[in-house]
């Protein structure tokens, strides 16, 4: 019977001329908020679910619609409308809705013949030395196994299915259209003549409950942001002795402090003094593998790449490594001491003597002088 005295269009969030395809849109969006997949245990998440369930089926049919607008939830007497008892009436009713509505781990429709399970997806976050270097990580999944005390079939042990009371058991109905009859699929039962009477608690009769499962997984070396990884059978039970999913693990690698990931390659910003650069040094840098000395030559200019082979990332089902890339940054000092800036001076005065060949011509006018030279030169 009716169980909901609320609006049917207050139900849907849409106003009382929204067009059936805006309904539909609605009611897809509410029934995949609310599925009872998604919200395992949720009372209310339930009662949502089946409140715009019951508001889609009244508001979809254009006869009941006109009678809900026009007589309100007593209009809806008369016309065999029932409601929905469970779940498996709702998917069964609704099927076609629910097909394209879930990708991932979403119910199968319950046909008769064996089915493969649905393949499931799980977000895996990641440590990028973990991701570059290989790790075993164990996760818990959740997936759709068949229900054991119902075997699967969603009705409760000791009661059978009934035929359905929409079709008469036939598996199909008849529309006339003026003069044309118009055989299609029971949307009750979906074909199959018959429906759960008493569905099985454990299940709520749709035959699958979710189970959670440990898992050890080895994450090879090399893995990247938005690697998959499949785990073969990992999915979903399969329906009546099909195969079972499979389970798609996808990598979210968190970004390094230090290293950048070009590909295979890795960046790191070495930050060194004007007088390393200047007079050459050898100095400690990170790498995935601990620490490495690296000699900076003489003359170094700011951005220099100084490359480490095969310091970088294990190419991932393959041979060898990719590189580390050590940037140069040239840290020019902010504050000098006074003995420091005399040093500079003498260092300017030095240089300028062999620019220019005058000792006491100061460097900002011997580099100008040489300016001019090159730029009438040009002309
Ligand atoms: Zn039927
Ligand atoms: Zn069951």
């Amino acid at each position: 019977m009716v169980q909901f005295n609320k609006d049917y269009y207050q139900i849907l969030g849409v106003p009382r001329d929204a067009k059936a395809e805006d309904i539909k849109k609605k009611y897809r969006q509410l029934a995949l908020k609310y599925h009872p997949d998604r919200n395992p245990g949720d009372k209310e998440a339930e009662e949502r679910f089946k409140e715009a369930s019951e508001a889609y089926e009244v508001l979809r049919d254009p006869q009941k619609r006109r009678l809900y607008d026009q007589y309100g939830h007593e209009g809806l007497r008369d016309t065999g409308f029932t409601g929905f008892r469970d779940f498996s009436d709702i998917f069964g009713a609704f099927g076609d809705i629910f097909e394209d509505l879930f990708g991932f781990g979403g119910p199968e429709p319950s046909r008769a013949g064996p089915q493969a399970g649905v393949d499931r997806r799980y977000d895996l976050d990641l440590d990028f030395v973990d991701a570059a270097l290989g790790t075993e990580i164990n996760i818990e999944i959740t997936r759709n196994v068949n229900c054991r005390a119902c075997q699967g079939t969603g009705v409760r042990p000791g009661t059978h299915k009934i035929p359905c009371p929409q079709c008469g058991g036939r598996g199909h109905i008849i529309r006339s259209h003026g003069f044309l009859r118009i055989s299609t699929t029971c949307p009750r039962c979906q074909g199959r003549g018959e429906i759960i009477a008493e569905p099985c608690s454990k299940c709520r009769g749709t035959g699958r409950v979710p189970e959670k499962k440990k898992l050890s997984v080895r994450i090879p070396p090399g893995v990247d942001n938005g690697t998959h990884l499949i785990m073969s059978g990992e999915g979903d039970e399969g329906v009546h002795g099909g195969p079972p999913g499979d389970l798609y693990i996808v990598m979210h690698v968190r970004p390094h402090e230090l290293f950048d990931r070009e590909g295979y390659n890795l960046r790191l910003k070495l930050p060194i003094s004007f007088v390393q650069a200047a007079l050459g040094d050898r100095v400690t840098v990170p790498t995935l593998n601990g620490q490495k000395e690296v000699s900076i030559q003489p003359g170094t200019q700011p951005g220099e790449i100084i490359r480490l082979k095969g310091e970088g990332i294990p190419v991932l089902k393959g041979y060898g490594r990719g590189d580390l890339l050590i940037e140069t940054h040239v840290v020019i000092p902010r504050h000098l001491s006074t003995r420091q800036k005399e040093l500079l001076q003498e260092f300017a005065a030095e240089e300028d003597v062999k620019m220019t060949g005058n000792p006491h011509a100061p460097s900002s006018e011997g580099l100008l002088k040489r300016l001019w030279r090159s730029l009438r030169a040009m002309v």
